[in-house]
């Protein structure tokens, strides 16, 4: 674990984030938007290795970061996050939960109960637990915001990933229900959703032509898009000038599927 002094400039100096699931696809354009934006950012995901990696390359960009490993479903892991966010950072303004998982290619009757498990604990419930361990520190700030990660296919179901859909419509719940009870908290919770991003978790969606094909034509989508897409609007949540927003889902996706 590294760590480099925080006093950046920028829209958010002095701020600190935790992203997870950040060392790679879109947890690490937001990691690298936010430090570019000024806020020291703690960056994490299951594999040291992959830790290291996306700290070596942030740092060697010159970005104010720390990592640990932090797999979003497992408690003691959690733990060891917040741990290093009081130690290195001594306090939170921040979270947010890029972490997901997609176990399953088939249909949704047909998923055993340890699938269903593992993407409600990684997908839900993690996010909500996560939250609440590392509360206590944004609280102390008097401020904050939480940015969760749902997707297109809350509101657009991809047919073959039936309970990952329906726990990114869970997210949206979530959203709404944590932006009531935080709000006199003065803690914001808005919720960025996907559209089909180019990363190794989206692969079994764009490769597959007649879906991609069918999908662009159908909605009018002119590009795949890319991670970065969705970093400017993370940043602008945590951002002052989002400070009258609250509770919102917000898609990325070259089309808006809302009527
Ligand atoms: P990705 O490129 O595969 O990156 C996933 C990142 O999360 C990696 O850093 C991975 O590192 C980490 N990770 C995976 N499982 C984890 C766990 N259980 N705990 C902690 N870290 C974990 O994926 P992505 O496309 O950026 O997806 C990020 C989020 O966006 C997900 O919630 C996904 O559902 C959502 N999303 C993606 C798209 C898309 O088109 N790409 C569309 C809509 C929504 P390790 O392997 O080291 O853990």
């Amino acid at each position: 674990m590294t760590s480099r002094g925080i006093g950046q400039k920028g829209i958010l100096a002095n701020r600190v984030a935790v992203v997870t699931g950040s060392t790679d696809g879109i947890g690490f354009a937001i990691a690298r938007r936010l430090a570019r934006d000024g806020a020291h950012v703690v960056v994490s995901s299951r594999k040291q290795q992959n830790v290291d990696r996306a700290v070596a390359a942030l740092q060697g960009e010159g970005l104010s970061v720390v990592g640990t490993v932090c797999r979003v479903g497992k408690a003691e892991d959690r733990e060891r996050l917040v741990a290093t966010v009081v130690e290195h950072c001594g306090g939170l303004d921040f979270l947010v939960c890029s972490a997901g998982v997609n176990p399953l290619v088939g249909s949704t009757l047909g998923a055993s109960e340890q699938v269903w498990d593992k993407i409600l604990e990684v997908n839900v419930k993690a996010p909500a637990l996560m939250l609440s361990q590392l509360l206590p520190h944004m609280e102390k700030r008097g401020s904050g915001a939480v940015i969760l990660v749902s997707s297109i296919s809350a509101y657009v179901p991809h047919v073959e990933l039936g309970p990952y859909n329906i726990s990114k419509t869970a997210l949206l719940g979530l959203t709404r229900t944590l932006s009531l009870e935080l709000a006199p908290k003065g803690i914001r919770v808005n919720c960025l959703v996907p559209g089909v991003i180019k990363t190794d978790f989206s692969k079994v969606v764009y490769k597959n032509e007649v879906f991609w094909n069918n999908f662009k034509e159908d909605h009018k989508v002119q590009r795949i898009g890319q991670p970065e897409d969705c970093a400017g609007l993370v940043s602008f949540l945590c951002s002052p000038d989002a400070s009258y927003i609250t509770g919102e889902n917000i898609a990325v996706a070259g089309f808006s599927s809302r009527l």
